[in-house]
C-alpha cells in the first residue's frame, strides 16, 4: 500500500455553478503549495443547475477531485458528513464553496493539527458581505445556544475546520438525523483549538441558506443539546399557574365581597385568555419540536443516498447509504 494520504478537502455543493471553478483554482492553489498529499472530495447535494457537469469535468482532468453525487438536496450537514464518511485523509479540512472561509488559512490549520491539536475550527471575527439581519441573528444565536447547553460548543464558528482522522472514525458512529455538526464535534471532546479569521463576503451567487433553512438549523442546534427550552415551557407553565391561581382569589374575592363591580371586566378577561392562549401553543410548538426529531429518528431511515461517485481509487460501495 502507498503511503498514508495527508489531506482531505471536503467540499459541499449545492447550485455552486457560479463559483465552483474559482474555489477549485483556488484550493488546489493553497494545497499545491502545502507539498503533502492531498484528495479534494466535491460533494454534490443535488444541485439543480450545471455544479454536477463542472464537478464531473473537473475530476476527468485532475484525479487528485473526487465527486460524491447525492440522489438529491440532503442539507449541508449530511453532505459534510458524507465528505467526511468518503475521506481517505489523516487529517480532513471542511470549507464551503463559496469561497466565504479563505482557502489559505488550511496551511495553518495544518501547522496547529501537526503540533498535536484534533480539531482546529475557524473563528469568525468579521462577517463580510453579510446582511446586518443575518450578522445579528447569528451573534444572538450562538451566544442564546450557549446559554441553553452544557457542551462548550465556541460561539462565532462554522463549519469550516480542520479534524483528526480520529475525530472523523468517531464521527461516523454518531447516527442522529438532524445534525448540527459542529456542536457534535464540540461534543465529541478531543483536543480542539480555534484560529481567529475574517469571513469573506460571497464569491458570487447567492447563499443557499435562506431563512427557513436558518431557522431549521436553528432547532436542530438547540432540540439536538439541549432539554432547556422543554424545562423552561414547565416551569413558565407552574409560574403562570401560581398567577393565575392568585388572579382567581382576587377575582373571587370581588365577586362575593365588592358589590356591583363585576359588570366590567371583559378586557381582562381578553387579555387573560389571549395570553395564555398564546403561551400555551407555544410551549405546544416546543414539545412539537422534539417530537418532529423523535419521529425522524424512529423511523430510521438512511441519512443519505449517493448517486454515483467518481475518481475514488478503493471501492466504497459500502458507504454510498449511509444508515
Ligand atoms: N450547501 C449544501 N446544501 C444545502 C445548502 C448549502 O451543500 O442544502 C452548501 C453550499 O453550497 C455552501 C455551504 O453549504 O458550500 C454553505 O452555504 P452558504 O454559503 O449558502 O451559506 P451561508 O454562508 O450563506 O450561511
Ligand atoms: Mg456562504
Amino acid at each position: 500500500m502507498s503511503a498514508k494520504l495527508v489531506c482531505s478537502v471536503v467540499v459541499p455543493l449545492y447550485n455552486e455553478e457560479e463559483v465552483l471553478l474559482e474555489t477549485y483554482k483556488r484550493l488546489k492553489k493553497v494545497m499545491d503549495s502545502i507539498n503533502e498529499s492531498y484528495e479534494i472530495i466535491f460533494v454534490n447535494d443535488g444541485s439543480r443547475d450545471k455544479t454536477a457537469t463542472m464537478a464531473n469535468e473537473i475530476c476527468n482532468n485532475d484525479q487528485t477531485v473526487k465527486l460524491i453525487d447525492f440522489a438529491r438536496n440532503f442539507g449541508h450537514q449530511t453532505a459534510i458528513t458524507a465528505g467526511m464518511d468518503f475521506s481517505d485523509g489523516q487529517a480532513i479540512v471542511v470549507i464551503d464553496a463559496d469561497l466565504q472561509d479563505p482557502p489559505e488559512l488550511i496551511p495553518k490549520m495544518l501547522a496547529k493539527w501537526k503540533e498535536g491539536y484534533d480539531v482546529v475550527y475557524g473563528k469568525r471575527l468579521e462577517r463580510k458581505g453579510e446582511t446586518l439581519f443575518k450578522k445579528f441573528t447569528a451573534k444572538l444565536f450562538y451566544r442564546f445556544l450557549r446559554r441553553m447547553t452544557e457542551v462548550e460548543i465556541p460561539v462565532d464558528t462554522g463549519d469550516f475546520r480542520l479534524i483528526d482522522r480520529k475525530v472523523a472514525e468517531a464521527l461516523k458512529l454518531v447516527n442522529e438525523r438532524n445534525r448540527y455538526i459542529r456542536g457534535i464535534i464540540s461534543w465529541l471532546g478531543f483536543k480542539q483549538i480555534g484560529i481567529e479569521f475574517n469571513r469573506d463576503k460571497r464569491f458570487a451567487g447567492e447563499t443557499k441558506y435562506p431563512l427557513k433553512k436558518m431557522l431549521k438549523f436553528a432547532f436542530d442546534a438547540i432540540t439536538s443539546f439541549s432539554y432547556k427550552p422543554l424545562k423552561l415551557a414547565s416551569y413558565s407553565g407552574m409560574l403562570l399557574s401560581l398567577l393565575s391561581f392568585i388572579y382567581l382569589l382576587i377575582v373571587l374575592y370581588t365577586k362575593l365581597f365588592v358589590p356591583s363591580s363585576t359588570q366590567p371586566g371583559w378586557a381582562s378577561t381578553l387579555a387573560v385568555n389571549l395570553f395564555f392562549n398564546g403561551i400555551t401553543l407555544m410551549i405546544l410548538g416546543i414539545i412539537g419540536e422534539y417530537i418532529g426529531r423523535i419521529y425522524d429518528e424512529a423511523k430510521g431511515r438512511p441519512l443519505y443516498i449517493v448517486r454515483h461517485t467518481k475518481n475514488f481509487s478503493e471501492d466504497k460501495s459500502d458507504k454510498i447509504i449511509r444508515r
